[in-house]
């Protein structure tokens, strides 16, 4: 009995029926492995780059960013490690890396990838310093690009992945066009993760900086929902996995639902996952995808979390 509760506490994520949905951590760094590993973590789904790259004035050199990288590696033999590249724009402005022109709204303007296609030498210096830091671990890398809007972006991070010698990219899900399309930029992508955070703002046209517009930042809407499934519709038709790194999926009631939209992994902060783990080993599969149907069904943020709640056993 010792055993099987520790194995609740930190084994891998599943429905009470054995469907397995890995429970992952977001990261800013080398200081938040302890206590994804105190979690139970599985790998890394989330590692943002960009706190390497913030409050200076120079781009980290090559040494430098091996060293961080090589240091999440390293904590996940075995396991896998989804590291974005940088994120600069919007709420991450950057010193050495400023957008091409003056930007009265610079949540719509270049950012994440944008940026990236903006500035090509430092997405390949970082791609470099990635397949440096894989290379002789036993981890598996993948990389995978924020603010990606269209096929043609997927494609062509793809390809400047495949140029460093890292095998596995995909692109997070944040702009509802992206979500939409989904199925095409499957094409290049070979998975997807879905960042719940930027995809609200970007359905409800709400700057998610301004507090004013605190109550937009829902993720329980139901026409966030609508773009989180048509997201895994397309993944599942593709055969890809689509994951959710967003804040969405750290809610315990929430992270059922996901589950029952179609999302194949969950990732958080570490904190969250010891009650993510439990709301999910409680509800069958198909008790997520009611609460799924349910939520999808209601007319607000709000009704979608108790139309939901209903569903999940022990979530009342
Ligand atoms: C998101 O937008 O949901 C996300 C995970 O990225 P960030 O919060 O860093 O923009
Ligand atoms: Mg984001």
């Amino acid at each position: 009995a010792a055993r099987a509760s520790a194995s609740e506490a930190t084994g891998p994520g599943r429905t009470s029926d054995g469907h397995a949905v890995p429970l992952l951590a977001n990261i800013g760094g080398p200081n938040d492995l302890p206590v994804a590993l105190r979690n139970g973590a599985e790998g890394i789904g989330l590692y943002r780059t960009e706190f390497l790259f913030l409050d200076r004035s120079d781009a980290p050199g090559h040494e430098e960013q091996v060293a961080a990288y090589r240091a999440v590696l390293d904590a996940f033999p075995g396991g896998k490690v989804t590291v974005r590249t940088l994120d600069a724009g919007a709420d991450k402005p950057l010193g050495f890396l400023a957008p091409p022109g003056a930007e009265s709204n610079p949540a719509l303007g270049v950012r994440g990838l944008r940026m990236l296609r903006h500035s090509p030498e430092t997405l390949a210096a970082q791609l470099t310093a990635l397949a440096a830091a894989a290379r002789g671990t036993d981890a598996e890398l993948a990389v995978m690009a924020p603010m990606v809007t269209d096929a043609a972006d997927a494609e062509w991070f793809a390809s400047a992945a495949a140029d460093a010698g890292i095998a596995h990219a995909g692109v997070m899900i944040e702009v509802p066009v992206a979500a939409l399309r989904a199925r095409h930029l499957a094409e290049a992508a070979e998975f997807f993760s879905i960042g719940t955070n930027d995809l609200t703002q970007y359905a409800c046209a709400a700057d998610r900086e301004i507090s004013a517009l605190g109550t937009f930042q829902d993720p329980w809407q139901p026409g966030v929902l609508d773009l989180v499934a048509a997201t895994a519709r397309a993944a599942a038709a593709a055969g890809r996995p689509c994951g959710v790194c967003g804040e969405a999926a750290s809610d315990p009631i929430l992270s059922c639902v996901l589950v029952g939209l179609g999302a194949t992994s969950l990732s958080m902060g570490a904190t969250a996952l010891p009650l993510v783990r439990a709301a999910l080993a409680r509800s069958t599969l198909a008790q997520c995808r009611e609460a799924a149907a349910a939520a999808l069904d209601a007319r607000d943020g709000p009704g979608a979390k108790s139309a939901a709640r209903e569903h999940l056993p022990g979530a009342a």
